[in-house]
């Protein structure tokens, strides 16, 4: 397993305090990673103990993603916890659903600069310290709407390909420095981030009769991708968007 070990290594996971994030946080921690967890309004204290019952280190920074201005802090604080970054997992997003004729701008922003700006900057700011360090692991959480149009979800959907195209773009430029750039792409998932989609009758037996797995996912299903992409065994894997989508995709 010595491949899939993560002991010594320090990880960033923005949005860590529920749902996916919280799952890849727990998920690092087990193969042996020390975390610094990333959030705003929510309370992290249940990640941080669960981490710490793994006899693992966690940091909780309190900080909005969306606000540039205290992005540079986060790289600050964890360097200051463990002298290093060695993973950074750009998780934290949010979704706001209206049709496109009647999007307001405000939401365009809000969902732009909290699901690609601050992954553009936070990746930027880790990628350099890990290009100096000869080594680290960039992984960004994408979605099917990286790939697919979605419905009432303009803002949503281009970011996540944004997220996929940086991804590469990263990855391109970076590779050849030690540092591997990827991103997973989650199907749909039972957290809040699709708690409408799920209360919907007719939207929810659609979706789940196109998932050739026949359920949703849980937050469990990300950890294995989550610890591939943070740990040596990826070393040579590039710019990859890696779909846990229960067959989603392939449909
Ligand atoms: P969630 O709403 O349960 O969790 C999102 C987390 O991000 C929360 O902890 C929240 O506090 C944090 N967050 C939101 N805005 C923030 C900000 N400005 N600053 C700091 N933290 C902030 O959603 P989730 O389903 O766990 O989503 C996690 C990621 O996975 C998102 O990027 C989402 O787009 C993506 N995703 C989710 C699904 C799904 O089916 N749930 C599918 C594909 C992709």
């Amino acid at each position: 397993m010595k491949l899939f070990n993560l002991a010594g290594k320090s990880a960033i996971v923005t949005g860590a305090a529920r749902g996916l994030g919280q799952a890849i946080a727990i998920g690092l921690a087990e193969a042996g990673a020390d975390l610094v967890l990333v959030t705003n309004q929510s309370a992290a204290d249940e990640t941080k103990q669960q981490i710490e019952q793994l006899g693992r280190k966690a940091i909780i920074v309190k900080a909005d993603v969306s606000d540039q201005a205290q992005l540079a802090g986060i790289i600050e604080q964890a360097k200051q916890a463990y002298g290093r970054i060695d993973i950074l997992v750009n998780n934290a997003g949010i979704i706001r659903r209206t049709p496109a004729v009647d999007y307001s701008f405000a939401d365009w922003q809000a969902v732009l600069s909290t699901n690609l700006d601050s992954v553009f900057t936070l990746s930027q700011l880790a990628g350099k310290e890990m290009i100096e360090q000869g080594s680290g692991k960039i992984i960004n959480i994408a979605s099917m709407l990286s790939f697919q149009g979605g419905i009432n979800v303009p803002a949503y959907t281009a970011s996540k390909h944004a997220v996929a195209g940086l991804t590469k773009a990263l990855a391109n430029e970076w590779a050849s420095k030690g540092v591997q750039v990827n991103a997973i792409a989650p199907g749909y998932m039972a957290t809040d981030n699709t708690a409408a989609l799920r209360a919907d009758e007719v939207r929810s037996k659609q979706i789940l009769e196109r998932i050739p797995a026949m359920r949703w996912g849980n937050n469990e299903d990300l950890k294995g991708a989550a610890v591939f992409l943070s740990s040596q065994a990826s070393d040579y894997v590039n710019g990859h968007v890696l779909c846990v989508d229960g067959g989603w995709m392939n449909r």
